[in-house]
C-alpha cells in the first residue's frame, strides 16, 4: 500500500494558503496549516489546523514534529499598497516576517525536512527598472543591484537569501518563487490590505451605473495580475522540480489601473466615472518575466486575466449584496 503524502502549509489561514490546502486535500494529502487566524471565507480543509504564532521557535519545532513530503511557506506580514507602502507598518513587516522565516528554516533544518516552497515577491525587483509603465524589467536576473520599493520586498530578498543559504549549508530541497499579484475568490477584498482587483472589483459592485469610483494616481501606472489556480499548478510544479528559482510566477499580460477598471465595469455589465485621488502607488510599471518558467517549468498560464477576473467579480459582487451594498 502506497502510504498517504504529507504536506505542511504555513499561513494556512491566508488567500493563497487556503486554497493551497484545498488543492492538497483534492490530490490526497494528509494536510497540516499552521495560521495566527482561521481562513476568513469558510472551514479550512486542513486535517489538522494550529492556530498559533510562527514567530515563536517553539511552535515551529512544534508543527515540525513529523516528516512532510512538502512544506509551503506562506506566512507573512502582508498587505495591499495601502498597507505596504506607507512606511507606517516597515517594523512590523520585516520584523514579524524575518522571524517566521529564521524559525520555520531553523526546526526544519533540525526535523530534516527536506523539500520547502517559499513565497517571494515580485516586490524584491529594483524600483530603477520599474520607472517606465510600458518597459518594466522583471527577469529574474535583474534583481541585483538590490534596491526594492518597500521593505516588505528587502525583507522578502533577505529570505530568499536564507532559503538559499539553508540550501547550500544544510542540503535543504528549497524552492523559490516571486509571486506577481495574485488574486481571486475568497480574498480579502476590504479593510485596505486588498489588492486592485479585489479593491476595484468591490468599487465597482458597490457603485450604481453611472455613479464614479475613487482610483489612486492618474491610473497610468501598470502591473500584471495572476488568477490563483493558476498560481497553485505553477507553485506544485516548482516545489516538485529540481529547480530552486526563484523563478517569476505571474502573469505578462500588462495592464494600466485604469484598464483595470475598464475591464471590471465590462464583466459588471456597469458603466461607472473614474475620479483619480493621491494615494499610496509603488513603481509605476511591473509586468511577470515568464521566460525563465516556461523554460525549466514549461508552465505559462493557460487563461487571459478576463476568465480569473469574472469569477472573482461574481464573488465580490456577492460579498458587498451580502454586507448590504448594492451587489451587481
Ligand atoms: P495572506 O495575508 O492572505 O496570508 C498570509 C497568512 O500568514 C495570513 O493568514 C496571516 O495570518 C499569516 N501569518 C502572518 N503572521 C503569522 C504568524 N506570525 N504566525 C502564523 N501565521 C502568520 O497573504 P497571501 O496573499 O496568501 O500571500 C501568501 C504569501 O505569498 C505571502 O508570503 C506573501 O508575501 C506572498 N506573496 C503574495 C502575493 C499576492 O499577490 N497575494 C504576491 C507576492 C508574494
Amino acid at each position: 500500500m502506497v502510504s498517504q503524502k504529507r504536506a505542511l502549509v504555513c499561513g494556512a489561514g491566508g488567500f493563497i494558503g487556503s486554497h493551497m490546502v484545498k488543492k492538497l486535500k483534492a490530490q490526497g494529502f494528509w494536510v497540516r496549516g499552521v495560521d495566527l487566524k482561521a481562513p476568513e471565507f469558510g472551514e479550512t480543509k486542513a486535517d489538522d489546523f494550529v492556530m498559533s504564532d510562527l514567530r515563536d521557535p517553539v511552535v515551529c519545532a512544534k508543527v515540525t514534529d513529523q516528516p512532510f513530503d512538502e512544506v509551503y511557506q506562506f506566512a507573512a506580514d502582508m498587505g495591499g499598497a495601502g498597507f505596504v507602502f506607507t512606511g507606517e507598518n516597515d517594523a512590523a513587516i520585516m520584523h514579524n516576517s524575518a522571524m517566521i522565516n529564521l524559525n520555520i528554516l531553523e526546526a526544519g533544518r533540525h526535523a530534516r525536512i527536506r523539500r520547502i516552497f517559499y513565497s517571494s515577491s515580485a516586490c524584491i525587483y529594483p524600483e530603477y527598472n520599474q520607472m517606465d509603465p510600458d518597459n518594466p524589467n522583471c527577469s529574474e536576473d535583474s534583481a541585483y543591484p538590490a534596491a526594492p520599493d518597500s521593505d516588505y520586498g528587502w525583507e522578502k530578498l533577505f529570505s530568499e537569501r536564507l532559503y538559499m543559504a539553508y540550501a547550500r549549508n544544510y542540503g535543504m530541497d528549497v524552492h523559490i518563487a516571486r509571486y506577481h499579484n495574485i488574486f481571486g475568490e475568497e480574498g480579502t477584498w476590504t479593510g485596505g490590505r486588498e489588492k486592485s482587483p479585489a479593491a476595484l472589483s468591490r468599487k465597482v459592485a458597490e457603485t450604481p451605473d453611472g455613479g464614479e469610483i475613487e482610483i489612486w494616481g492618474d491610473g497610468k501606472q501598470t502591473r500584471s495580475f495572476l488568477y490563483i489556480s493558476e498560481c497553485l499548478e505553477a507553485t506544485q510544479r516548482l516545489i516538485r522540480s529540481d529547480v530552486m528559482g526563484p523563478l517569476n510566477i505571474g502573469s505578462e499580460e500588462m495592464v494600466t489601473i485604469n484598464r483595470l477598471a475598464e475591464m471590471i465595469m465590462e464583466i459588471a455589465g456597469k458603466k461607472v466615472g473614474i475620479r483619480h485621488i493621491p494615494g499610496p502607488l509603488g513603481v509605476r510599471g511591473r509586468r511577470s518575466d515568464n521566460r525563465l518558467i516556461r523554460e525549466k517549468l514549461g508552465w505559462a498560464p493557460s487563461q487571459p486575466l478576463r476568465e480569473g477576473l469574472k469569477v472573482t467579480y461574481a464573488w465580490i459582487a456577492e460579498q458587498v449584496k451580502a454586507a448590504g451594498g448594492a451587489g451587481r
